[in-house]
């Protein structure tokens, strides 16, 4: 097992990742003969390193201004992160939710401490990693995936999983897409933030969603931060069961714009890819970091994708396509994050959804309504 942290032996937790019933590395209590249920370790020798804050002065560079809505937000969590106070973002999906943390993570960096920024799925957290080191150039900004470490980071960029290296590490978390799967309804990943977060830290949660209450105090953004609307998305009722060789959406791809087409499952991502002659990214493909990159700097127009795409994504001049929508796997939240794709900037402030389902369902509904209702306020 390798251990993130730099560590230095320490009486605290000595050399045993279980301790008087607890587990260290994930603060379960679920333990049978020195075995945690929960993550697995066994009482294995930890020793646990300070890692030390380079005193220096960060600098916040950001190519365009906030919107009235964004500075607003924004000050709301600076006064909540001075207050020492918990406080959640709910916003609805393109109006720059990330945009609203820079100025508290920037006064976290220049008191010296330790902040971090947490996300459930690790496609995403690279993608904020390559942001973020524009925004904060003289900060050092690391993303851990497994593979990287966190030697003289400033700023850490993290998946929820990867916090079971740190205990009582970080004065600052912002958890993003707290309603979003693996989180959301896991109590084993809140218990990783907790123990991550010192005893005064802060914790900011952002989603767009939110499918369970959250109690902290909240500042909601409705409008997307150039002020436009969000798309409404256009319903098809399939003519036939789905089939990889339909012609039913192929007409919208006749266009100069880029398309993601998502599918349910990654056989079918993989089916229909090879019938366009496209990439595919799904969960069981490796290269889906550099296939994202080259979609987004090259002329390919087309990429079919699971919902592993559904969140954090953003792509100029883009249209999605949702192919099998009836599938369980497109929820109501993540029919709402895809329509969130498009349309996410001001030179293209539109584009188009377009949504293919065998079963109307009280889902698209939801969605309609979600849309309509962020639309109107
Ligand atoms: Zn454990």
């Amino acid at each position: 097992m390798k251990i993130l942290k730099k560590m230095i032996p320490c009486s605290k937790y000595l050399s045993e990742s279980i301790v008087e019933g607890v587990c260290i590395l994930c603060n379960s209590k679920n333990i049978i003969d020195d075995k945690c249920l929960d993550c697995g370790t066994s009482n294995i020798p930890l020793f646990y390193l300070e890692r030390k804050v380079n005193i220096k002065k960060h600098i916040l560079k950001m190519s365009f201004s906030l919107s009235d809505a964004q500075k607003e937000a924004s000050s709301f969590f600076l006064s909540h992160y001075k207050n020492r106070s918990a406080a959640f973002l709910n916003a609805v999906c393109g109006s720059g939710k990330t945009e609203v943390m820079y100025e508290t993570i920037l006064c976290s960096l220049n008191s010296g401490e330790k902040p971090l920024i947490a996300i459930p799925r690790k496609e995403i957290v690279r993608e904020l990693y390559y942001r973020l080191k524009n925004v904060f150039p003289n900060t050092v900004i690391k993303y851990l995936d497994g593979e990287n470490h966190d030697d003289n980071a400033d700023l850490i960029l993290s998946t929820v999983h990867q916090l079971i290296n740190y205990k009582d590490e970080f004065d600052l978390i912002i958890l993003d897409e707290a309603d979003a799967f693996p989180y959301a309804n896991n109590d084993f990943l809140k218990r990783l933030v907790q123990k991550a977060l010192k005893k005064n830290g802060i914790l900011f949660k952002m989603s767009a969603t939110e499918k369970e209450f959250i109690e902290d105090d909240r500042y909601t953004m409705n409008r997307r931060y150039h002020g436009r609307n969000l798309s409404m998305p256009i319903f098809y009722k399939m003519k036939s069961k789905y089939v990889t060789s339909s012609n039913e959406f192929k007409e919208i791809l006749n266009t100069n714009r880029k398309v993601i087409i998502y599918v349910s499952s990654v056989h079918k991502a993989e089916e229909l890819s090879d019938e366009l002659g496209c990439e595919c990214c799904t969960s069981k493909n490796a290269r889906t970091d550099e296939i994202i990159n080259s979609f987004k700097k090259n002329n390919d127009k087309l990429l079919v994708s699971t919902t592993i795409l559904e969140r954090g994504i953003t792509i100029k001049n883009l249209d999605c396509i949702i192919y099998d929508a009836s599938e369980t796997v497109f929820t109501h939240q993540t029919i709402i994050q895809i329509c969130g794709r498009v349309g996410r900037s001001y030179d293209d402030p539109f584009g188009n959804i377009y949504i293919f389902f065998e079963k109307n369902s009280f889902k698209f509904d939801l969605v309609k309504s979600y849309i309509k209702r962020m639309n109107e306020s």
